[in-house]
């Protein structure tokens, strides 16, 4: 039985918003979490969830310690139950098999499982109380009077609208909001491009490499050259210690492009590494699709805030999700109990959150792809990385930067042998976020 009015009402139960509930139920706020999906902790959407271990990532310290994730800065804690994966390599591999290795001792990232993370964090949610509402889509949130907004909603299945109001709405629904959509601060957004993901669990892959996130760089990996295909080792939500990790493989594509399914498909059968998977079975598959937008820099409007993806430029990672939630949840519960404002929260969110900062877009679009060189000058370049292990992480915000300065220790030399691609190379790094996108396609 619902309230008639909440503290606060939470659209959308992924890390962000779960994380959000739980902080604000544990503040003493009564809160309503609703989320389109019957069965919240099920993964049905692509995401590779690695914990990214590198310090500062988000501004913290982030790692795996007894049943809990760390943040060393924020002091926060964060039941997680489930099997983990250190992984110790990054790789870039070409059509040719030609590599840029990353690794460091403490592992390039950890591979965990979004289903336990998320379980855990509903269990603890329900026990403070939290409404649940399952397979309920949020429309809108309005801030109709100084300290009231009214959130609209329907059933899945039902036309009818709804409505509950609350003193504070919290959009976590995701890096394609719809909550966002109705927000001033959304007219601000510069819009890039529509990515589409298709990813299977895979039983049975004979790599020859240690756990690791590897990505399959050039155009010959797939039948019409597009997007980006890329795997790591993972668990599954009910791994034992000692299970052997899975394999997750997720072909990423403009959407306007090629079919993910058919791309993926002759990957495992046609490809360059078919051989890793003769023996390999699907045991689940999962999808997405992304609107890549700029960041939304003050992400509250009146009593309205979004967390997570919901304010992102793609995303916030399921570790960022989750600090902005529980900022968001602590800062909601102080400003309704003093009335001090939601600044505290938007500070937070401008200094942590590197895509908010300049040049940080342009900076991680580089690193997706090397979509400028053919694959003949791509296993020219990556052969003269090959027998080399650089120090890096798996990082969108610093992996780029790892990437650029092997190829540029080794320019001299390309400038001699294959002046076109030192050209192409320095050329590539002048361009700002669109132009990549457009040679990257
Ligand atoms: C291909 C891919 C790889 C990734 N790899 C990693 C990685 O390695 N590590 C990592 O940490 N992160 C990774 N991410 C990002 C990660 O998934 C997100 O950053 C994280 O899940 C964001 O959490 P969130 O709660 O903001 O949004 P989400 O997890 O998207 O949750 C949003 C929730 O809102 C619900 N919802 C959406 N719209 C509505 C609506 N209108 N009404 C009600 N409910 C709604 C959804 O059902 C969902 O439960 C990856 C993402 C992708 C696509």
């Amino acid at each position: 039985m619902l309230k008639n009015k909440y503290d606060m009402v939470v659209i959308g139960a992924g890390p962000a918003g779960l994380m959000t509930a739980k902080t604000a139920a544990e503040e003493g706020l009564s809160v309503l979490l609703m989320d389109m999906k019957r069965d919240i902790p099920r993964i049905d959407r692509s995401c590779c969830t690695m914990l990214i271990n590198e310090v500062s990532t988000h501004g913290d310290n982030c790692s795996i310690v007894d049943n809990n994730i760390h943040y060393e800065k924020l002091g926060l804690k964060v039941k997680y139950t489930g099997q983990w994966a250190k992984l110790e390599q990054s790789i870039r591999i070409t059509p040719g098999g030609k590599k840029l290795i990353m690794s460091n001792p403490n592992g390039v990232s950890i591979a965990y499982n979004k289903e336990v993370l998320l379980r855990g964090l509903l269990e603890d949610a329900e026990k403070l109380g939290v409404d649940v509402l399952t397979e309920t889509f949020g429309l809108k949130a309005e801030n109709i009077k100084k300290d009231e907004v009214r959130v609209s909603f329907r059933g899945n299945r039902s036309r009818a609208v709804k409505d509950v109001k609350c003193r504070v709405a919290v959009a976590a629904d995701g890096v394609n909001s719809q909550i966002v959509l109705g927000l001033e601060a959304f007219r601000k957004r510069k819009f890039f491009i529509t990515f589409r993901v298709a990813s299977y669990f895979l039983e049975g892959v004979e790599s020859p490499f240690p756990p690791a996130f590897i990505i399959f760089v050039g155009r010959g990996h797939t039948p019409d050259g597009n997007g980006a295909i890329y795997m790591l080792d993972k668990h599954l939500a009910d791994a034992k210690p000692g299970d052997k990790p899975i394999i997750d493989l997720m072909y990423a594509t403009p959407v306007i492009k090629s079919s993910n399914k058919i791309g993926i498909d002759n990957f495992l059968k046609n490809g360059k590494f078919s051989h890793w998977f003769r023996s390999a079975k699907v045991v689940h598959t999962a999808a997405a699709t992304l609107n890549f937008y700029t960041c939304i820099q003050e992400p509250a409007e009146g009593n309205i805030i979004a967390v997570g993806d919901a304010p992102s430029f793609i995303e916030t990672y399921c570790q960022g999700a989750m600090m902005y939630g529980y900022k968001a949840g602590k800062v909601s519960a102080q400003h309704l109990k003093t009335n001090c404002g939601y600044k505290e929260y938007t500070d937070y969110w401008k200094k942590t959150f590197e895509y908010c900062w300049p040049g940080e877009i342009e900076k991680a679009l580089k690193g997706y792809g090397i979509g400028f060189l053919n694959d003949d000058e791509i296993d020219y370049l990556f052969g003269l990385t090959d027998n080399e292990i650089y120090d890096g992480y798996v990082s969108e915000n610093t992996a780029p930067a790892v990437m650029k300065d092997a190829f540029m220790s080794k320019m001299d030399r390309v400038k001699k042998e294959r002046p076109e691609i030192a050209e192409k190379f320095l050329k590539f790094h002048q361009s700002n976020a669109h132009e990549v996108l457009e040679k990257t396609k």
